[in-house]
């Protein structure tokens, strides 16, 4: 066992499902977070358990093969990259690894069978400035300067830093000049302990096919008549110099609570959507060539918008690929947000029905729809879990009771089980689950396969590069 300020030298020769370094010593594992598969390193143990310690990376006597200079110089502080110091290769290594052990060790499948099933990640060409989307919540620095940042792992202390390694390059210009206004205007920053201040966080969004720009101002105020942010108007003017800007709101959350957004938008200027185009491509051909298929879809502050726009589209034609349809079928596409996923399905079956919890999604996804003249596609507002089984008790002999398909990509939590139920009395042909987080559907894959489905295919896409997180896709078959 080892002892608390223990000094000890390791070799890593593991990678934690978080990220931090495993390292073996007498039998039992060092959790070193910031080090990184290969590095031999000299820790000193934090907390001691009975198997186990979590200890900090003192020094690197011997960097491993697979470091790399990370671009960002608060990677180590910053909650959000966990692996930026490991190479990209190795990090797809790594993320393959990690669906395929959630599969073995929660799914229950063998690792031969997950081995003979599984098809070659899917990396990023470009692991950096991907992410069309931030959040970043707005502090106070010791001086009483509004700063914005990241928080820093596992706590609600800001780094402040303007230029994310991964987010859009115009996010910077765009903080800094929300940042300015708010000294000149001596608006204050939320202060989440107090619950006083009023700028909580920044959402920005980024088409990246037409370059529109979306900001909203998650605001602490309840009164919203009149000038909701002081000097709004010399914000707004200094904000539409910045190429790309079309969409400038304030969301009004007065809640303690970690929930970033609050329910109501209030639009200050121009439109309350932006607009992005996605390419599907066909997923066989090597080099993922285009194949012509293109929707456009709008986009509102809640609305739930894939964060990696490249990366989408590789994910979208793998759902399309794995959905097998052939003009006929008709298909559920369950958690469907603004309705991406059901309108190329919708492309290329009978008729689709979409369900989603944020009616806000719904509004986009019917305006989708009609953007693309796609007629035979239908959205319902609702938990997937509720209107799923509603659906099925109240319409024996509809057609949609027994589908060709059934498409589910929840948030991490995965699915509840009664919409796991009542996908197995509707027995649909094939189930391709996507999901971002591999260990819940590793156990709500148990469910469907015990329920009489065979797992076909798996294939983990990269959504998140610098992250541990990873995106996987599935293909279950009753046939
Ligand atoms: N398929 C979409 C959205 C995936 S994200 C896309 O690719 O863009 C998951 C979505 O599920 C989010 O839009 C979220 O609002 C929604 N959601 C979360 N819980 C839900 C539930 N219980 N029932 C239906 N939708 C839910």
């Amino acid at each position: 066992m080892f002892e608390k300020n223990e000094i000890v030298e390791v070799t890593i020769t593991d990678c934690s499902t978080e990220g931090e370094g495993i390292g073996k010593k007498d039998g039992f594992a060092l959790f070193v977070k910031d080090a990184v598969i290969g590095d031999r390193v000299k820790v000193k143990v934090l907390k001691a358990k009975k198997t186990y310690a979590y200890a900090r990376l003192e020094e690197i006597i011997e960097p491993s093969p697979y470091r790399v200079e990370p671009k960002c110089p608060y990677h180590r502080q910053c909650g959000g990259c966990q692996i930026q110091a490991l190479s990209y290769e190795k990090q797809l290594e790594f993320k393959q690894q990690k669906i395929t052990n959630n599969l073995i060790r929660i799914g229950g499948f063998s690792q031969e069978f997950v081995d003979s099933i599984t098809e070659p990640i899917v990396g990023m060409e470009e692991p950096y400035h991907y992410r069309n989307k931030a959040q970043y919540p707005i502090g106070t620095d010791k001086n009483g300067k509004p700063i914005a940042g990241f928080y820093a792992g596992r706590t609600h202390s800001i780094i402040a830093n303007t230029d994310c390694a991964l987010g859009a390059r115009e996010n910077k210009i765009i903080l800094e000049t929300i940042l300015n206004h708010m000294e000149k205007n001596g608006i204050p920053a939320y202060d989440e302990e107090a619950g006083t201040g009023l700028i909580r966080h920044v959402l920005i969004r980024t088409a990246f096919t037409g370059g529109q720009i979306m900001v909203c101002l998650v605001i602490n105020k309840k009164n919203t008549k009149g000038e909701i942010i002081k000097n709004q108007n010399a914000l707004i003017e200094s904000l539409i110099k910045i190429q790309g800007m079309h969409s400038i709101s304030v969301s009004i959350n007065t809640e303690k609570t970690n929930v970033i957004m609050g329910k109501q938008i209030i639009n200050l200027w121009g439109e309350e959507r932006i607009e992005d185009t996605i390419h599907v491509r066909d997923m066989k051909k090597e080099g993922y060539p285009f194949t012509g298929e293109e929707l456009t879809f709008s986009i509102s502050p809640l609305s739930f918008y894939q964060v990696n726009p490249k990366q989408t589209e590789k994910l979208y034609s793998l759902a399309l690929e794995y959905a097998g349809l052939t003009g006929k079928e008709s298909v559920w596409d369950l958690y469907c947000g603004i309705g991406t996923i059901s309108l190329f399905m919708a492309g290329k079956a009978g008729k689709v029905y979409g369900v989603e919890i944020v009616p806000q999604a719904i509004e986009d996804a019917r305006k989708n729809a009609e953007r693309n003249s796609i007629k035979n596609a239908e959205f319902f507002v609702g938990k997937a879990e509720e209107v799923l089984p509603g659906f099925y008790e109240k319409n024996s002999g509809d057609e949609m009771l027994h589908p060709d398909v059934i498409v589910v990509d929840p948030p991490r939590k995965g699915c509840d089980e009664a919409c796991l139920t009542t996908m197995l009395k509707m027995e649909p042909k094939r189930i391709v689950y996507v999901s971002c987080d591999s260990a819940t559907l590793a156990r709500d894959l148990k469910i469907l396969c015990e329920g009489g489905y065979e797992l076909k295919r798996v294939r983990g896409v990269d959504q998140f590069g610098h992250s541990v997180h990873v995106e996987t896709v599935v293909l279950l078959s009753h046939e």
